[in-house]
């Protein structure tokens, strides 16, 4: 029988639990809906729309709200069903058999999934031991590269990009530079000043974080015009669906009410680090995005995953090198934290006696 390539064959199946009746803290969702009056509002300019024509490629009241927003011209954006699939448009755009890509190792899996379906060899360059970036070993690394992908905060350290490493890496890396800001919300970090038409750097961001719409897949890639519009060819044409544009124009005019809930976000955050530093045997890592590496020493990192689940409550471990020891945790609402923080506390104790 005929099978799919190699490269696909080998690959093991992407694999996130998404059960329902958990408090779900694994996939760094925001764990507040959108409110019903603006759901509303977007199922009504829905219904008002024609859905027996193809949406428009570049839908231009909402490319502008989104200029706006990230201070960029629209001609410098262009918008994909979810930042993966812009992700997989990038490497796509740039890379060819024989090319090369370099990533940060832990860092978001998707980038060497993308490259290994492609059979486009990875470069993974190890963190330090603090999880810093090594901006030396990337830039030696990058030699003869096609593409560096990072994100910024990483995922899942937590961890920014200090703005001088970034500024160093735009300027001595010599292929194109993508620094992927999922979470720039949360830490109010970004890179996109350094986009230039000196060198192709590109900025990566979503609405599936701090914009509530994981559900609906919208991400969007900012950088040069010219670049962008080179991108825009590898892209499969119509890829964003008319309710991802709508739903993106509503949440741009409403931008506002998101932002007390991001302030809430972050200061849950703060409290989580604080409440799980006092916990014995629990290490977390601070973090500048919505959800807090932990490295449990001390404890079995499987019987803590183990026992919270049993508990009702759901977080993310690795099984990658590195990351044997560690849960990560979504930050979730201040009554889900107090439930996880009363349970990770009660199973520490049953593992301990
Ligand atoms: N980049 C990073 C660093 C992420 O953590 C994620 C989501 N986990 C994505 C990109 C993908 O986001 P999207 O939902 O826009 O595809």
């Amino acid at each position: 029988m005929n099978t799919v390539k190699k490269s696909v064959a080998r690959l093991r199946e992407y694999g996130v639990s998404q059960e329902t009746g958990l408090i779900k803290l694994n996939q760094n969702e925001s764990p507040y809906d959108i409110p019903l009056k603006i759901k509303r509002k977007i199922l009504s300019r829905m219904e008002a729309a024609s859905w027996n024509r193809y949406p428009l490629a570049v839908p231009e009241s909402f490319m502008e709200k989104l200029s706006a927003y990230a201070g960029f011209p629209s001609s410098g954006i262009c918008i994909g069903n979810g930042s993966n699939e812009l992700i997989q448009t990038l490497v796509y755009a740039f890379c060819d058999t024989g090319d090369r890509v370099v990533v940060v190792r832990p860092g978001f899996s998707i980038y060497k999934r993308v490259c290994d379906v492609m059979n486009i060899p990875v470069t993974e360059v190890s963190l330090k031991e603090n999880f810093s970036l090594d901006v030396g070993a990337i830039i030696a690394r990058s030699r003869g590269a096609r593409l560096l992908i990072l994100s910024s905060p990483n995922n899942p350290t937590g961890i920014c990009l200090p703005r001088e490493d970034a500024e160093r890496l735009s300027a001595e890396v010599s292929c194109p530079v993508i620094f992927d800001e999922a979470y720039h919300e949360f830490s109010g970090c970004s890179f996109a000043d350094f986009i230039d038409e000196k060198k192709p750097l590109f900025v990566l961001r979503t609405f599936s974080k701090a914009f509530r719409l994981a559900g609906l897949r919208l991400g969007y890639l900012l950088g040069t015009e010219k670049n962008i519009r080179q991108i825009g060819k590898a892209k499969l044409p119509f890829s964003v669906g008319l309710f991802s544009q709508i739903a993106g124009e509503i949440i741009m005019e409403h931008r506002s009410f998101l932002d007390k809930n991001l302030r809430n976000i972050i200061r849950e955050r703060e409290r989580l680090y604080g409440e799980l530093s006092k916990c014995p045997g629990l290490f977390p890592i601070r973090s500048e995005a919505n959800f807090i590496l932990i490295r449990c020493d001390g404890i079995r990192r499987d019987a803590l995953f183990r026992g919270l689940y049993h508990k009702g409550i759901l977080v993310r471990r690795f099984d990658e090198n590195g990351l044997e020891s560690m849960i990560r945790v979504t930050v979730g609402k201040p009554e889900e934290n107090d439930i996880f923080l009363k349970n990770i506390r009660s199973v520490l104790k049953e593992e301990k006696s």
